[in-house]
């Protein structure tokens, strides 16, 4: 069975190992903890509530159970029936309301007794005020604590009046008690949002195993748990299970369901030599792998952290709003003390002076402040996580707004990352399987489909090189080969008939040359196949004023087919890796400049680009090179993360204008610079004052919701074989028109894209009346 526990007390990955080491050394449990969720997860055969709470306290940390978490919600909810019985008995007078016969003296008691009652349900937020007091490093708990316990003390002493007949005071526990409670509303708000955020992350926890089958000798397993897993070791895995680890098969062929990391939905097979992500499901194998990482650094881990430091790290604006506050508390407690001897010395009155004093204080309560920041960015990232959108830092919100350009990679980022090998031909038909197992050695999205297309057999090379962007070269015995493009040709000086190679890259497909021993024999036509989603990305960046730039390395006549399709005006073709920098590094220098790519040939861009995306599917080098992991390989999430950064930064700095200035606008209210006018701040309506901004800045960031995903347009395309100048394309594409679609037809490639449209089967029918044929 598996069981999760919520642990007090942990703060950081040692108190993880801490924790996780000790159950090591108790047979038949396994233990996982995840620091951010503050979870313990155990999986054992029959698990002891009571060991686990024994070894958990005798570390010093604290078992939470499910209890206490709702204890805590009735705690929040009494809270506020008893605010308003409160705000009955202290304001129901002013509407005449049934006092039940109590005098003055007697209503002031229940209050009293109300309030008591309030402090100790939210003892908490009063406590931690108090301690930041006391070390004499106030925060905004501390002004919490500060209005609370003065407004409570002097009510004390008007009680004391009441008691002796005087009449002419005026309690202030309402004031304080309110207080308290709409903190608490604060930070309960702050907490469903801090779930939400981490609900995405906590799915991807889940897919996390516990435990692995090790095995001891050629028929001997043992489970154990993965944290012990060492590089090397060999572990079995059946079908339906939860790939343990990042690892490699030794043995043995399966399906595997990796939707949860890569968003793919098509199960991949996968057999010897491949590598397995763990978190990702064997559907149907018997497989036995080697371990090629340590738990703490397989790729899950690797997302997992990364979404940890982007809810613990603390924005450049963020840490402005705590340099505030560190200044603006002191400065705050300073200028109440000053009003109340100001106005002691003005009036005589010890009670107009605490009046105004306590005003001061509670307006200034900059709770809202606190609140301004952050609360956006839980919002914000929640969101983006929601739509498998990875943030490594939280920097990048503040600045992808501000994206001009972004240079766009073309194989496997624009394109699917499979090709279609549509035509090939070699001097000796046995080369194929030569290619075939060239390319097995490689994760580039050709490779996977030249190897696909003609499947090798055993064959093993003495040495394998990849040439990132040119192809890759193998060594057997004394052969050597070559597969790649007219680069790797110059590159190892092949000679060659200009002309067969120029024809050969004549057509509009990437071409590929096979050499052996420095002579051509064979080539590989590959068409690409673009994704669904990359005609609205590029619409719908353009529209946004992003200048979308393809580059490629690939040859020229693809790069134009492929941005004529997309609608890209600007592209580069043939460019090398460098290439890709150098131009990034251009662009760099006028725009705020961000770059997606998948492969290895990215990675360098991407590091120097001001802001990188790279998409799950692609090699981890380029994941390691950037800031954003696009989970869903969907280019349109850039668009949407532009529109969510455009909105978060608005509403930070909405609130932050309405923090600072609504609060400091209302002091010297408060402080009765003004009442020679007869304008007054009383506390109590200085409480409510200071409660609206706290909810006006969270409802502010609540906003962020409503931007929701541009539609996609779901974008198809026909083949049209037939039509042969531009009047046969405006003809169909006044077929289209009639139906209400726009649509665009090109003789040169023999097809139509449009949007999508119920009337299809009618609307190729009727371009089969004109005389053409389609083919779906
Ligand atoms: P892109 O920039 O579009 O992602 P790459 O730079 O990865 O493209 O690849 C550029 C070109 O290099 C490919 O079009 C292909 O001709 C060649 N190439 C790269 N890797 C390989 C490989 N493993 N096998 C064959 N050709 C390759
Ligand atoms: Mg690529």
């Amino acid at each position: 069975m598996k069981k999760i526990y919520d642990i007090k007390g942990m703060t950081c990955s040692m108190c993880k190992n801490t924790i996780e080491k000790s159950f090591d050394r108790i047979e038949g449990y396994f233990a996982s903890v995840n620091l951010l969720e503050n979870k313990l997860v155990i999986e054992a055969e029959e698990i002891s509530d009571e060991l686990i709470i024994k070894l958990i306290n005798s570390l010093g940390y604290e078992v939470v159970f499910e209890q206490n978490k709702k204890k805590k919600n009735l705690n929040f909810l009494i809270s506020i029936i008893l605010v308003v019985i409160l705000m009955y008995f202290s304001m129901g007078h002013m509407f005449n309301a049934y006092m039940f016969n109590l005098n003055h003296f007697q209503q002031g008691l229940v209050q009293l007794v109300l309030t008591i009652l309030i402090f100790y349900f939210q003892r908490n937020y009063l406590s931690s005020g108090f301690k930041a007091l006391k070390s004499l490093k106030p925060n905004m708990e501390s002004l919490v604590f500060l209005s609370v316990s003065s407004s409570f003390v002097y009510s004390l002493y008007v009680l004391y009046k009441l008691s002796q007949n005087f009449h002419n005071y005026h309690l202030y526990f309402e004031t304080g008690a309110m207080i308290l409670v709409i903190v608490a509303i604060g930070k309960y708000l702050e907490n469903i949002n801090k779930l939400e955020a981490t609900s995405a992350i906590s799915k991807l926890l889940n897919l996390k195993a516990v435990k692995a089958n090790l095995m001891i000798d050629k028929d001997k397993t043992e489970v154990v748990a993965i944290s012990s897993l060492k590089p090397g070791d060999m572990i079995l895995i059946k079908a339906g299970e939860t790939v343990p680890i990042d690892c490699e098969i030794i043995k043995g062929q399966a399906e595997i369901d990796e939707s949860l990391i890569s968003g793919e939905t098509i199960p991949v097979f996968k057999q010897e030599k491949d590598q397995l992500i763990g978190g990702t499901i064997n559907l149907n194998g018997f497989l036995i792998a080697r371990v090629t990482v340590k738990d703490s650094d397989t790729v899950l881990s690797g997302i997992i952290n990364t979404c940890q430091e982007v809810t613990m790290k603390k924005l450049p604006i963020e840490k402005f709003v705590d340099t505030i506050s560190s200044i603006f508390v002191p400065m705050i407690i300073f200028i109440s003390i000053a009003v109340f001897i100001a106005w002691f010395l003005i009036s005589k009155d010890f009670e107009v002076a605490f009046n105004y004093a306590l005003s001061t204080l509670t307006i200034s309560c900059p709770c809202a402040l606190g609140l301004a920041t952050p609360s956006a960015i839980v919002v914000a990232t929640g969101m983006l996580s929601k739509e498998g959108i990875l943030l490594k830092d939280s920097n990048i919100l503040e600045k992808a707004h501000r994206i001009k350009v972004l240079l766009v990679d073309k194989t496997g980022t624009l394109t699917e990352n499979k090709m279609e090998v549509v035509n090939y031909n070699f001097i000796d038909s046995k080369d194929s399987v030569i290619v075939a197992a060239i390319e097995k050695n490689s994760n580039h999205p050709i490779a996977k489909s030249v190897y696909e297309y003609f499947k090798a057999e055993d064959f093993e090379f003495d040495q394998v090189i990849e040439h990132t962007g040119m192809g890759i070269e193998a060594l057997k015995n004394q052969d050597h080969y070559l597969l790649g493009n007219k680069k790797i040709l110059d590159k190892f000086n092949i000679n060659y008939d200009k002309k067969i190679v120029e024809e050969a890259l004549s057509n509009a497909y990437t071409s590929l040359f096979f050499v052996k021993n420095n002579k051509i024999r064979g080539n590989i036509y590959l068409s690409d196949i673009i994704k669904k989603s990359s005609y609205s990305a590029v619409k719908q960046l353009q529209q946004k004023g992003v200048e979308v730039v393809m580059c490629t390395g690939d040859n020229k006549k693809v790069a134009v087919k492929v941005a004529e399709k997309l609608g890209i005006n600007k592209y580069y073709s043939e460019v090398s890796p460098e290439d890709k920098y150098l131009l990034t590094k251009e662009y760099k220098k006028q725009y705020l400049t961000a770059m997606v790519g998948d492969g290895i040939n990215d990675a360098i861009a991407l590091t120097e680009a001001d802001i990188s995306f790279a998409l799950s599917s692609g090699s981890d080098i380029s994941y390691s090179s950037s800031n954003v992991l696009l989970l869903k390989n969907d280019l349109t999430d850039i668009s949407y993360f532009i529109d969510i950064s455009k909105i978060t930064i608005k509403i930070i700095k909405q609130n932050l204008f309405w923090s600072l200035f609504y609060n400091s606008l209302l002091i010297p209210m408060a402080a009765g610079l003004f009442s020679a006018y007869g304008i007054h701040l009383d506390p109590m309506i200085a409480a409510v004052m200071m409660s609206i901004s706290s909810i006006v800045v969270l409802t502010n960031a609540l906003r962020i919701k409503r931007i929701k995903k541009e539609r996609k347009e779901t974008v198809m395309e026909l083949k049209v074989v037939g039509m042969t100048c531009s009047h046969c394309e405006a003809a169909v594409e006044r077929i289209f028109k009639k139906h209400g679609i726009d649509a665009k037809a090109s003789k040169q490639h023999s097809n139509v894209v449009f949007e999508s449209s119920n009337d299809i089967d009618l609307i190729i029918k009727e371009i089969e009346e004109f005389g053409y044929k389609v083919e779906k």
